[in-house]
């Protein structure tokens, strides 16, 4: 059976290395993701030419997703560990510049407009929540707060102030720097932490080309409230549940979530899932209960993708973790009814916009004809990707064999659900396409010779978004 949820690994000092960077790909995984808040140059560009490498080797693409680290607030240079006591009041002021070291013994914060930024009663929160201090006095430019719980804290450690929209740019001088070095490295989704509205995509959409897939990280409230307009600007959108469960309270994620990959679906934009779906892996070689439940949920909530993070950069257990992600996704497509028509499972899927315009119809009536037919797959004959990520949000019940002349779109669909890229390193032309999608199910044994198959696609070719033939072939 061919898997139709896909997984991202977060590649890191744990899987660096050529040989467990192969058993993640002989267990599963269909995409890396190169953070660059934790990886130098040097690391990416090993990363993404492992990526290439084995691709290469196995046959099949493995996308390369380079997630920028956006503008994330952070403690600057300490001399040394704070020990947190509760009950405590600190004192914080904002570095202008993140290496200054400590500001007359308050602690250093890599945002400038902190003070003006805070009021009393507002909460500061670091190393993902798991220090919090409520602020009691503002005076100039030092926040005076008191410790909400016990903690150590450590240089560069992350700080979210929930609720608040900063005054910060969308992209720092660091993301433009890591942005030019990964476009120079041909990635495939450029992900973008921290957006706040569709500006933030557009600003980045300026600095790359048409062919490079944006995926915007939804973590921040004001995300939330701009999601309608964020998720119909973005190629995909991640559910980055990580920042998003201290932005919000966490109680607000699952819902979060099963929004923005409904609205995914319906716009056509790819839906990751992310952060601690297997954290417990880090360091034990079986998920809990809970974990396995969480992944399955994502799935009948209609995830495109999910994604691993510290689990497989600096876990213990990368392997396994992909081995666990892969059998929880087998056996929930597996599930009677989950293939055949997943609204009886997750959400109703709801067909709106881009549903309903002609390259809509045209791919809403490929998969009815598919599935009156029982044909084994259905074919989509493509060169930027669109006709098949476009047949995927249409759910399917069967594989979509998407035949394309165009490396990157190839490398790019190893993320769209339920597609199998194959490269036609030929000439473009429909019945030669054709030819290679039957080649492909023959040897792959996907269909005998006969049997009818639905075939869609753009035409003319390379003319994006123009998703409008569709024909009955023979096999
Ligand atoms: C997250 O916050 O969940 C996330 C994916 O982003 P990062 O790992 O960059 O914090």
């Amino acid at each position: 059976m061919i898997r139709r949820t896909k997984i991202i690994c977060t590649i890191g000092p744990a899987t660096r290395d050529p040989e467990t960077f192969r058993r993640l790909v002989d267990a599963g995984m269909d995409a890396v993701r190169v953070n660059f808040s934790h990886s130098s140059h040097e690391d990416a560009r090993r990363a993404i030419e492992l990526a290439r490498e084995v691709a290469q080797d196995v046959g099949r693409p493995i996308a390369v997703l380079a997630d920028l680290q956006g503008p994330k607030i952070r403690v600057g240079e300490l001399p040394e560990p704070v020990a947190i006591e509760k009950g405590t009041e600190y004192a914080f002021e904002a570095l202008h510049d993140a290496d200054a070291g400590t500001t007359d013994g308050a602690i250093p914060i890599t945002y400038p407009d902190l003070a003006s930024a805070l009021e009393p009663g507002d909460r500061l929160m670091f190393d993902d929540g798991r220090i919090a201090f409520g602020v009691e006095k503002v005076e100039g430019s030092r926040v005076t707060a008191r410790a909400r719980t016990h903690g150590v804290l450590l240089s560069r450690k992350g700080l979210n102030l929930p609720g608040k929209a900063l005054q910060v740019p969308s992209l720092t001088e660091k993301d433009r720097a890591d942005l030019a070095f990964a476009l120079e490295h041909g990635v495939d989704y450029i992900a973008l932490s921290f957006v706040r509205r569709a500006a933030d995509l557009a600003e980045l959409r300026d600095l790359v080309d048409d062919s490079t897939l944006i995926i915007a990280k939804i973590e921040k409230e004001q995300a939330v409230r701009n999601l309608v307009e964020i998720v119909s600007l973005a190629d995909g959108v991640m559910v980055a549940r990580g920042d998003l469960g201290v932005e919000l309270d966490f109680e607000e994620v699952p819902i979060v979530q099963k929004r923005v990959l409904r609205l995914s679906q319906e716009s056509v934009s790819i839906g990751i899932t992310a952060t601690q779906m297997l954290e417990s892996m880090t360091s034990s070689s079986r998920p809990t209960r809970a974990e396995v439940s969480d992944v399955a949920n994502a799935l009948l909530d209609g995830t495109d993708a999910v994604m691993l993070s510290g689990e497989t950069a600096v876990g213990e257990y990368p392997v396994e973790a992909v081995e666990a992600m892969d059998r929880v996704a087998r056996r929930i497509e597996g599930e009677a009814g989950f293939l055949e028509d997943p609204s009886d499972m997750g959400p109703p899927l709801v067909r709106t916009g881009v549903h309903r315009t002609v390259p809509g119809a045209i791919a809403g009536a490929a998969v009815e004809a598919t599935q009156r037919l029982g044909a084994p797959f259905l074919i989509t004959l493509t060169t930027g990707g669109y006709t098949a990520r476009l047949v995927a949000a249409q759910r399917p019940g069967v594989p979509i064999l998407a035949v394309t002349d165009n490396p990157r779109t190839y490398r790019q669909l190893a993320l769209a659900w339920g597609v199998v890229p194959i490269l036609h390193d030929e000439p473009i032309g429909y019945e030669s396409m054709l030819a290679r999608a039957r080649t492909y199910a023959f040897e792959h044994g996907l269909a005998e010779p006969g049997r009818e198959c639905v075939v869609t696609a753009g035409m003319p070719f390379h003319e994006p978004g123009t998703t409008n033939y569709m024909r009955v072939e023979k096999l």
